[in-house]
């Protein structure tokens, strides 16, 4: 249906584009004949009213559609095309000739075109100028000699060309240079969250112009981090200005430590001077160097014009100077650099003033960093909070895996994950899961406990490698022959329920340092949960095991089968496809209790139930209906293939001798068979008709198989 009303959209778009470039050509024919035969301008009038009307049309369509239709193009070249008919008419009518002064005018104009339509339409419009004009100049005005058509014709490519290639570069050179601009922009806020200790070390947000999408997180600490270091500039702004008006400042500015060097960058400032420099300034330089040596304010008077203020270009603008040491944490973070152009000393009491206003921008600082902290352990809240909920609700151990891969997904971002599992018994380790990068062959691959990175978390139930950093030349993932794609980031955690190992959780990056503290912390509380639901999904499998099998043959019980025969019977009925009931029961079976004891006669028990889950197909169930009775549904096969089925199993059995204390025994079975739709249309009536035949078997003499049939003798 979808690509029924693509199809007509289509049609019918190419039908209206095609319609404009038809009434083109029609309109070129007209001026070839119109040229050749001079017709009455009775004729003309109307042809070229309706060419002002097409092209109005045109040019209306194209300025008024966005940029982004598919459609452009065509729009474009319909436009070219009605263009260059008239540019060519105009010559042609004014001039008398495509020689003329008016001729020129086309070359403008496919300069124009080639940098505002899409290179195809260009070419295509370029195509038909040539076309219609060698038609004009051979068919109407009779010209033979090809020089002046062929001049024109590499004149109009290369005027086309030459804004197409000159409009690309210019687009490309816009682009690279935003990009790199915003690249710019967001390392400066960048470096500045971090030297305010917004970001912790490792949580660079860099990699924005990466081929990869950063992770939604990334994006979000990103958005934070700029909204922080916004709220400080407001706040240390706010500060500056007040300083500068109450004490008649020239200049208030806050120095910051750079995090990466030694250096002091303008953090904010207020000032009236046009002299001042930009930074970033070495902190020994002059008077920062003895306030960073002191860690005390600093206070000058008297200055010269001829003295030197690292921070000012040529004349020194001011007579007095203050500058305050911003510490945290007996650390020093920063300075607050005040200075007047009048020759007043700053005050004890303006000193005062000035220490109090760094003390407002540290707790500025302080209250960024615990609302950034905040917020971040809401979002990490929430991640958790999602996870914990799709692990819940995952029932199968396959399940669970497959939650716990997705929700590591929201936390960190990574090319590889997998998930092993741990059994404790045989020290075997198995690949369960894994997706990602080149994963072709690994799930289900098992791996002894070696010196592997994996069997070292189990061993000793800690994350590694530590800091997530991986060489793959040196350290082994799995085993030495089992192994992810080289890459540079990778975590392996344990997945712990009370302290016992289940196995781990292995995720891998190409980019450095994509797994390190900023991640490490949830995914250990993610990896906790996944291991919780893990073995929470155990434990249902396996009440699940106890409630449908048998303890004694681990076949189902007779529970499991009612349920199954069900289905199997309405499939049977839907498909009017055949379906065979056996019933299996040993024969005096009493007596090798009596005789032989009854542990004994459950080894005789279990080893028939050997040999029916060995003689069953895929699709056949097998159960234990009660006591020493057996029974097997088998899909899609009739009374004959019961039977064979049957005596298979009762020589079998007959061949099987089981050792006891009391010597060698073998016992034997005897077997009733029912089929639907002949033997009946429901559980009931099947499993009578069955039983009947098990009847019929006992008492002919056991050790033998009857099937049910309509004519009451019952034997086959
Ligand atoms: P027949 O040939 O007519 O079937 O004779 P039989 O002795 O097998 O008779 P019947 O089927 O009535 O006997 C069932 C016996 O199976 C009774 C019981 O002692 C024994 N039995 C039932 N459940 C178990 C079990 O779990 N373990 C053991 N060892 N014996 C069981
Ligand atoms: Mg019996
Ligand atoms: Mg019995």
């Amino acid at each position: 249906m979808d690509s029924l009303v693509r199809t007509i959209l289509l049609a019918r778009s190419a039908l209206r584009h095609g319609l404009g470039v038809i009434l083109a050509l029609a309109l070129s024919v007209f001026l070839v004949t119109d040229l050749t035969w001079n017709f009455d301008p009775r004729f003309r009038y109307p042809a070229a009213l309706l060419f002002a009307v097409a092209f109005g049309a045109s040019a209306r369509a194209r300025y008024r559609q966005s940029d982004l239709v598919s459609s452009r193009g065509w729009q474009e070249t319909e436009l070219g095309m009605f263009s260059v008919l008239g540019l060519l008419g105009l010559a042609a009518y004014v001039d008398g000739n495509l020689d003329g002064s008016t001729y020129p005018v086309m070359f403008i104009f496919l300069v124009l075109l080639s940098v505002l339509a899409v290179p195809w339409a260009t070419a295509v419009t370029v195509g038909f100028a040539i076309s219609v004009e060698a038609a004009v100049r051979f068919i109407a005005f009779g010209e033979d000699a090809l020089r002046s058509l062929l001049l024109h014709g590499v004149l109009a490519s290369a005027f086309s060309l030459v804004g197409t290639i000159v409009i690309r570069a210019e687009v490309a050179r816009i682009r690279t240079h935003s990009r790199n601009r915003l690249d710019a922009e967001i390392e400066r806020m960048h470096s500045a969250a971090r030297s305010y200790r917004l970001l912790g070390a490792t949580a660079r947000v860099d990699d924005l112009s990466d081929e990869n999408t950063p992770p939604s997180s990334d994006l979000d600490a990103n958005r934070l981090a700029r909204s922080s270091v916004e709220e400080i500039h407001q706040a240390v702004l706010f500060a500056l200005q007040l300083l500068h008006r109450s004490l008649g400042l020239h200049t208030a500015m806050l120095l910051w430590l750079s995090d990466a060097s030694p250096h002091l960058r303008i953090s904010e400032l207020s000032s009236d001077a046009d002299n001042l420099l930009e930074g970033p300034f070495p902190m020994n330089d002059g008077i920062f160097g003895a306030v960073v040596t002191e860690k005390n304010t600093l206070t000058l008077s008297n200055l010269k014009a001829s003295y030197s203020l690292p921070y000012y270009t040529g004349a020194c603008p001011v007579r007095a100077l203050a500058a305050v040491p911003v510490m945290e944490n007996d650390q020093l973070r920063g300075l607050l650099v005040t200075d007047r152009k009048d020759n007043v000393a700053f005050s004890s009491s303006e000193q005062d003033l000035l220490l109090a206003a760094t003390r407002y921008m540290l707790r500025a600082i302080q209250n960024e960093r615990v609302f950034v902290q905040l917020e971040r352990a809401k979002v990490e809240q929430g991640k958790l909070y999602r996870a914990a909920r799709a692990l819940g609700s995952a029932m199968s151990e396959r399940d669970v895996v497959e939650a716990g891969v997705r929700s590591a997904r929201e936390i960190a971002s990574f090319d590889f994950a997998a998930v092993t599992l741990f059994d404790e018994a045989k020290k075997m380790h198995v690949i369960r899961a894994v997706s990602g990068d080149s994963v072709q062959g690994l799930v289900g691959v098992k791996f002894r406990h070696n010196a592997g990175l994996v069997s070292m978390v189990v061993q000793n139930k800690h994350p590694l490698p530590y800091r997530g950093h991986y060489d793959p030349n040196r350290q082994v993932v799995f085993a030495p022959r089992v192994a992810p794609a080289p890459m540079s980031s990778l975590l392996v955690l344990p997945l712990l329920v009370h302290e016992r190992p289940l196995g781990t959780l292995v995720l891998g990056a190409r980019r450095p340092g994509a797994l390190g503290e900023a991640v490490r912390p949830t995914l250990e509380v993610l990896a906790s949960h996944v291991a919780v639901s893990l073995s929470g999904a155990r434990m249902m499998k396996r009440l699940e095991e106890l409630a449908t099998r048998d303890g004694l043959t681990g076949l189902f019980n007779k529970r499991a089968l009612l349920e199954m025969s069900q289905d199997k019977l309405a499939a049977a009925k839907r498909f009017s496809r055949k379906l065979s009931l056996l019933v299996v029961d040993i024969d005096h079976f009493k007596k090798v209790n009596d005789t032989y004891g009854h542990d004994q006669g459950d080894v005789v028990l279990k080893g028939l139930g050997v040999i029916l889950r060995k003689a069953k197909r895929t699709t056949d169930a097998v159960a234990r209906f009660g006591g020493e009775e057996f029974i097997i549904l088998c899909e899609e096969t009739d009374r004959e293939g019961a039977m064979l089925l049957a005596e298979r199993i009762r020589e079998e059995l007959q061949q099987t001798t089981f050792q006891t204390p009391k010597g060698e025994l073998s016992v034997t079975c005897s077997i009733g068979i029912a089929t639907f739709p002949d033997a009946g249309t429901d559980w009931d009536t099947l499993f009578k008709a069955a039983d009947e035949a098990l009847y019929v078997s006992k008492r002919s003499g056991r050790n033998r198989c009857t099937a049910w049939s309509s004519r009451r003798g019952k034997a086959a």
